[in-house]
């Protein structure tokens, strides 16, 4: 089945392509995995077939002890992008949603120590929850959002948008150079500090403020 989602209010079915993402966007995060501030924008793409919508199953694959969660703000892109100017990116947004990105972090562990990519660990099935998206419009201010997110109504991660060290057009410019950004693509713009484990039979909750909420749960 292809993906799809809905802009809330809307009737549009909007097919969902590629999600771009990117790491290593929030300081505190950097810091608590040990990693580097990033001279150039981290990018990866998680394939469609990641995506999942609220209420669904996240699938840990068997080869990983160690999944974690992420909350990310996830932007719709509405138009073709190539190439695009910061000046220009914010019209290509259509739509927010909340995202949490799913990662294996001990396979991507192993592979980063490998230097090799980090796909299975970041773009396998069920690995990209989705919340509706809310019209474009709707959010003032997409970079001063509070985010948060519980496991079993535990807070694991609290933080805000404002937070990001490459904001949206950056991300939008710097993406649109290597991938041809297209109507129905997602983007992540990262994660705050807090990533922590989950397994098999939690409940995850995300939350940002004007976008919504997401609940998942893991199999
Ligand atoms: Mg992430």
């Amino acid at each position: 089945m292809i993906p799809s989602t809905q802009i809330k209010g809307e009737s549009t079915t909007i097919n969902i392509g590629k999600v771009v993402c990117i790491g290593r966007n929030y300081f505190d995060h950097v810091k608590e995995l040990g990693n580097e501030v990033p001279d150039k924008p981290v990018l990866f793409i998680k394939p469609s077939t990641s995506v999942i919508h609220d209420g669904e199953q996240i699938h840990i694959p068997d080869i990983s002890q160690d999944c974690h969660h992420e909350i990310e703000l996830a932007v719709l892109i509405g138009k073709v992008g190539k190439n695009v100017t910061e000046a220009e990116a914010m019209d290509l947004v259509i739509g927010y949603a909340v995202a949490i990105d799913l990662t294996l972090r001990d396979v991507q562990s192993i592979q980063k120590s490998k230097g090799l990519p980090w796909e299975i660990a970041k773009g396998f099935d069920t690995s990209c929850p989705l919340s509706d998206f809310v019209p474009a419009q709707k959010v003032v201010d997409p970079h001063n959002l509070n985010m948060t997110l519980w496991v079993n109504d535990e807070m694991r991660q609290n933080g805000s948008t404002s937070l990001m060290m490459r904001r949206i057009p950056e991300i939008i410019s710097e993406a649109s150079q290597f991938f041809t950004l297209l109507p129905g693509d997602v983007l992540l713009t990262g994660t705050p500090a807090g990533v922590s484990q989950v397994k098999s039979g939690d409940s995850i909750k995300a939350f940002i403020e004007d976008v919504g909420e997401l609940i998942v749960s893991v199999k």
